[in-house]
């Protein structure tokens, strides 16, 4: 398997802009009433590294949906197969995900989370691919652009494998 990968993302640099993010989002929300919302599987090793990179004190909650249809690309149909295990009414939320790719994802997990009226509601991603939008989402901080390739390791699997990776490669099946 790791043998059909190029190296797109080294340790380091993810390391290093994360820590940029982190404080970016410091500087933000230090003060404020934030549940930081991670969207499991892919997240977790993003959503570790970039909350211990925001000085001060919030709240942490999961989610994870599933789209319908199968395949490698999701139809934007989605259901919860987690919620959140707390509000967000009055409250602001962050919603962290590991990539952005035709954004349907992401575009009903932010309608589903808006009908909950939280304070504030916004989008982190580590990384964006914006070239294969099919619908717009506003996402307010972003990790890294990049092109069109399909990408495995730091959260993102091949077949629920990959995901153990600590940087970011190219698979080539
Ligand atoms: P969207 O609804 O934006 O098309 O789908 C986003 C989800 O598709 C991501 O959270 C991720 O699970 C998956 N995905 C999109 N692009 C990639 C990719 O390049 N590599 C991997 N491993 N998953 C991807
Ligand atoms: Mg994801
Ligand atoms: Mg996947």
């Amino acid at each position: 398997m790791r043998d059909r990968i190029t190296p797109l993302l080294t340790e380091a640099q993810i390391r290093a802009r994360v820590q940029e993010m982190g404080a970016q989002l410091t500087r933000d929300y230090a003060g404020q009433d934030l549940v930081v919302v991670g969207l499991l599987n892919g997240v977790f090793p993003f959503f570790a590294d970039l909350v211990r990179s925001m000085d001060f004190d919030f709240d942490v909650s999961f989610m994870q949906v599933a789209s319908y249809g199968g395949g490698t690309e999701s139809t934007g149909e989605v259901h919860i197969l987690k919620d959140l295990d707390r509000s967000i009414q009055g409250r602001h939320a962050l919603v962290v995900e590991d990539i952005v790719d035709t954004g349907l994802t992401l575009f009903k997990v932010r309608n589903l989370l808006k009908d909950r009226e939280p304070q504030s509601l916004k989008i982190c991603t580590l990384l964006d691919k914006p070239s294969r939008r099919k619908i717009e989402v506003p996402v307010d901080y972003v990790g890294f652009t990049i092109e069109d390739h399909f990408v495995v390791g730091y959260g993102l699997d091949f077949d629920g494998k990959l995901r153990n990776l600590p940087y970011v490669g190219v698979y080539h099946p």
